[in-house]
């Protein structure tokens, strides 16, 4: 957000996300959709990763909204491989807010269990809005280097998981896997680290059994 805004004005901004939020959820639990929020720096993997993650999912059961500033092109990408997605442009807004939600949800198909939201590449204001979703992923790639945690803790503090995606790349990068362990426990110790690389599909059952266990727990 531009320092810009007074902290008043932001915070009542903030509230007013968190209102619409509660309708989300609300209206998410009363139709049984689970819904995952997908938090990310631009390049991480996102897109690629619901691509793989959806193999794993019977395809009428999930759909995908997708953030960007500008531009179709992830929507297209999943649209090809026969996944319901639906592009979200928010014409130079860098997160997602409820209200953008909220305003999409006539494209979500009625038989959806899943909902899978790719949120605007951006490691720092997407972490203050509320969606309405009942598990917050937060994915780094290990090209981003490893000093991501402790200068992004917001997105972390949040999060109910952390995916750090392009292991196969760990061969040629300085990439402390541990030291991010560390790091992300000093963030908050109870959060799920996944290793995995959607490009060569490893990790990603994991991945699956971790959301699919989530959507039995909080939804029963
Ligand atoms: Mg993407
Ligand atoms: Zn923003």
């Amino acid at each position: 957000m531009p320092e810009i805004i007074s902290e008043n004005v932001s915070i009542s901004l903030l509230k007013a996300n968190e209102a619409i939020a509660k309708e989300l959820r609300d209206f998410f639990n009363k139709k049984k959709i689970f819904v995952i929020n997908m938090l990310s720096s631009p390049g991480s993997g996102k897109t690629t990763l619901i691509e793989k993650l959806a193999h794993y999912f019977e395809k009428e059961k999930i759909c995908v909204l997708v953030g960007d500033v500008q531009t179709e092109r992830d929507a297209q990408r999943l649209r090809k491989a026969k996944i319901r997605a639906f592009q979200i442009v928010t014409q130079g807004v860098c997160h997602l807010e409820a209200i953008m939600i909220k305003q999409a949800l006539s494209l979500i198909p009625e038989d959806t269990e899943y909902l899978f939201i790719e949120n605007v590449g951006n490691l720092v204001c997407p972490a203050s809005y509320n969606l309405g979703e009942h598990l917050r992923i937060v994915i780094i790639s290990t090209p981003e280097g490893d000093d991501k945690i402790l200068k992004y803790p917001k997105a972390f503090l949040t999060a109910d998981a952390i995916i750090i995606n392009k292991t196969d790349l760990l061969p040629y990068l300085s990439f402390d896997s541990e030291k991010v362990k560390q790091d992300i426990f000093k963030i908050k110790k109870e959060l799920i680290i996944f290793f995995i690389s959607a490009l060569k599909n490893e990790g990603i059952k994991e991945v699956v059994d971790f959301i699919k266990n989530a959507k039995e727990k909080i939804m029963k």
